[in-house]
């Protein structure tokens, strides 16, 4: 980390002023050092009875970021996002438009599992959100896919219903946020995939033009 603070003000020195994405080794160290810091969190009651805590995955310099809601049984026990139903098909749709898990970064609003999959808690969303925060501020994605209505709300603060939402554009702090249907609801309604399919693909057009 002082490594880093060093490398800032040497830019700051020579007159660099505006560094859209740090270097690897900086991102890298940076995201270590918040995954421990997730690991040994207990700010929030889920840590209790979690077996891992679920940092995040994928590429540390992605352009496209997507962020669920909380782990479910399988992330809890593999400490991986989206690894369980939902998580395959997430991965297999996004096969489907030409990209692999690993060039882009998955996270989630929640680190632990609530019991039961229950829905997040305002309390637990607000202790969890200056991770989730660091991890957007680190990696400086070009888009976000927002998937379900919790972190639409986390990164939008829009109450609505994730039917209104979805497709629209949103800003968050000059990252593109586009609020998508959770993997979970594409699970129980199939016909909702090419909606889904189709979102993916704006975020992709976002991102790489
Ligand atoms: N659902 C989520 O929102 N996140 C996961 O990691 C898995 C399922």
């Amino acid at each position: 980390m002082k490594e880093l603070v060093d490398l800032l003000k040497l830019y700051k020195e020579i007159g660099v002023e505006y560094v859209r994405k740090l270097n690897v080794a900086s991102r890298v160290d940076m995201l270590d050092s918040l995954k421990e810091q997730v690991e040994h969190c207990t700010l929030c009651e889920l840590y209790r009875e979690r077996k891992n805590a679920v940092f995040g995955e994928g590429n540390d310099n992605a352009e496209i970021m997507f962020v669920g809601e909380a782990p479910g049984r399988d992330e809890d026990i593999q400490g991986r996002p989206f690894v369980g139903r939902a998580g395959k098909l997430l991965t297999e749709l996004l096969e489907e438009i030409g990209l692999k898990r690993e060039d882009v970064y998955i996270a989630n609003c929640l680190k632990c599992r609530p019991p039961n999959n229950r829905d997040p808690k305002p309390d637990e969303l607000t202790a969890c959100f200056p991770y989730l925060k660091k991890q957007i501020e680190i990696i400086k994605p070009k888009v976000i896919g927002t998937l379900g209505r919790y972190s639409t709300y986390v990164l939008t603060l829009q109450k609505g219903a994730l039917g209104t939402l979805r497709g629209r554009i949103f800003d968050y702090h000059g990252i593109k946020v586009l609020p998508m249907y959770h993997p979970a609801y594409l699970l129980r309604n199939p016909n909702a995939i090419e909606v889904f399919v189709n979102d993916l693909k704006r975020l992709k057009e976002m991102a790489y033009g």
